[in-house]
């Protein structure tokens, strides 16, 4: 692919900023483009890759989108100047900034806001610094504007995601019939929660595969060759880098997928990695895919028969729900979300996050499947790896590197207030209403990963008693009052009252020993 190219963006232009998660050619940026005067730029910076230990696959997924991308704007006569890896000095986002726009003198830097509140700061000190005036146009792509989402929230300390969801369906018209929700509830959450039982999941479609074409292998090989020490692989690869390949997918996930996804989005199987999840998320965050469009596709399959309510809401939520009351949250909660640790927490991540290298079946798998793909679906990061951090006390800040380097779709904006706020409740509740700690009993119910273990999941203290029962009760019993003061809590401090003063003494003691051994668990 052709390299760095200079384009115009010189005096009294503007220069166009785009990063690697912002790939959306109908982005505002492109309409006000003049193309006489103006120039995109577009940088690969070794920074966003190391910053955090970034996998493989991620960097490799960010790079071919923004190629694919590249090449597009050209084809569209865009000016371009797109600094690949390799072909440039520069070591930083900021530090192309400010080389380009000491070299082009531009008017204005414009560029759509940033999904990471760092990056953000990061182009508002460069501007600030080189005396250029900074232009932060609001983002399209989602369905709910940051100054809509402050109006709802309003001085509220607190915010749940139900009743933002219920008014993003009344605000949007998704499944509504008229003021009311269709079939008559706003949520189907609890026939959202099954198990695939003990036969298994039986057979489920594959997600469709995207072979790597020149420009993604070319990627691929540059990732290789400069962050060859980076977890994860590449064998697998095969992500959507294109809108045409991400409206494939959704198209795919629709007709063969959708139809399940609901009742088993919870399911967890040995050497099933995918389920019946759309494996959309990373197609949206880089901006190949529009939030209103998987929606919409949803909703026709429920309407033409084709999904059943239950499924199709559960799709509706997470991405009308859950992906924008995130995004809210994220710019309403930080900076204070990135320092937040509620439990004071502070043991360092296990080594074996990194490698996989854990007797812990749940883990291992959950582990293993995230360096094969980046990817894990939200049920493993959640009760799984998230989990065992809450009740092993992790430190948050390394948990939230640990996701925000290992899956394809981590962008912060996403990654933080999912793994901060929900997976670790380092934010004390703020947005969600309970801590997920759960015993290896859970994972026992929603998947097989407990059968052929070294560990017993019923067991909470003892030789063989699984890390996560022992570690969940642990945590239960450090934190009882405030648990029973919580009424979504209460039940699991109620069951820790029923133990005895002995019993209490072995589960604490047996916690110190697996926490001392943690990284031979
Ligand atoms: C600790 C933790 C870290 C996470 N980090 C990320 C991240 O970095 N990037 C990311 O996109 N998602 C993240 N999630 C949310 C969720 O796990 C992923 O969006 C989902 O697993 C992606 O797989 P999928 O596309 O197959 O999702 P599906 O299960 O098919 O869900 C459909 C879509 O809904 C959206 N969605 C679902 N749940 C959430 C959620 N909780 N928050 C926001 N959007 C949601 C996604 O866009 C997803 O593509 C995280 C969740 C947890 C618990
Ligand atoms: S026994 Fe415990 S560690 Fe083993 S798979 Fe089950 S929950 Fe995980």
């Amino acid at each position: 692919m052709a390299r760095a190219r200079p384009g115009r963006g010189g005096e009294g232009g503007t220069l166009v900023v785009v990063l690697g998660d912002q790939l959306d050619r109908g982005s505002p940026l492109f309409a006000r483009l003049d193309p006489a005067r103006d120039c995109v730029l577009v940088v690969e910076a070794p920074e966003e890759a190391t910053h955090v230990w970034s996998h493989k696959a991620r960097i490799a997924l960010f790079f071919a989108a923004m190629r694919h991308f590249g090449e597009d704007l050209r084809r569209g006569g865009v000016p371009l100047s797109y600094l690949a890896i390799g072909t440039h000095p520069h070591a930083s986002l900021a530090a192309a900034w400010r080389a380009e726009i000491a070299a082009r003198a531009p008017a204005r830097v414009r560029c759509i806001e940033p999904g990471d509140w760092r990056v953000l700061a990061m182009l508002q000190r460069v501007c600030g610094e080189a005396g250029v005036a900074l232009e932060v146009v609001a983002d399209p792509h989602f369905l709910c504007t940051r100054e809509a989402f402050e109006r709802w929230a309003g001085d509220r300390g607190s915010v749940r995601m139900e009743f933002f969801y219920r008014w993003m369906r009344q605000r949007t018209g998704v499944l509504m019939d008229g003021a009311k929700p269709v079939g008559g509830r706003w949520n189907y959450d609890t026939e959202n929660r099954r198990g695939f039982g003990a036969t298994g999941p039986g057979a489920i479609p594959a997600p469709p595969r995207f072979a790597p074409d020149a420009i993604t292998r070319e990627a691929i090989a540059d990732v290789l060759r400069h962050f060859p020490g980076h977890p994860g692989s590449l064998a697998s690869f095969a992500w959507p880098v294109t809108p045409a390949d991400a409206r494939r997918a959704l198209d795919a996930f629709v007709r063969e997928r959708l139809p399940r996804f609901g009742r088993f989005q919870d399911a967890m199987w040995t050497g099933v990695p995918f389920g019946w999840h759309s494996l959309l998320s990373a197609a949206m965050n880089l901006k190949l895919l529009a939030p209103r469009d998987a929606v919409d596709a949803a909703e026709r399959a429920y309407r033409s028969g084709h999904a059943g309510l239950a499924d199709v809401e559960g799709f509706v939520r997470q991405v009308l729900g859950w992906r924008e009351f995130v995004r809210g949250v994220y710019w309403k909660f930080m900076p204070g979300l990135a320092e937040a640790n509620h439990f004071g927490h502070e043991r360092p991540l296990p080594r074996w996050y990194w490698t996989g290298e854990t007797r812990m079946n749940c883990l291992r798998e959950a582990i293993e499947q995230t360096l094969a793909h980046g990817y894990a679906h939200h049920i493993q990061r959640l009760m799984i790896t998230g989990n065992f951090a809450l009740v092993a006390g992790l430190s948050p800040q390394a948990v939230c590197d640990w996701y925000l380097a290992v899956y394809v779709d981590a962008v912060d904006w996403v990654e933080r207030p999912n793994t901060a706020g929900m997976a670790l409740y380092a934010d004390g509740g703020r947005f969600t209403s309970k801590p997920y700690a759960a015993s290896g009993q859970y994972v026992k119910r929603m998947s097989d990963h407990c059968k052929g273990c070294r560990y017993d999941p019923a067991r909470r203290a003892g030789d063989g008693a699984c890390p996560l029962t022992v570690l969940y009760w642990n945590f239960v019993l450090e934190h009882e009052p405030a648990l029973a003061a919580e009424p979504r809590t209460a039940l699991m401090a109620g069951n820790a009252r029923r133990i005895g003063a002995a019993e209490r003494q072995r589960i604490r003691g047996d916690a110190q020993r697996l926490l001392a051994a943690i990284e031979t668990l």
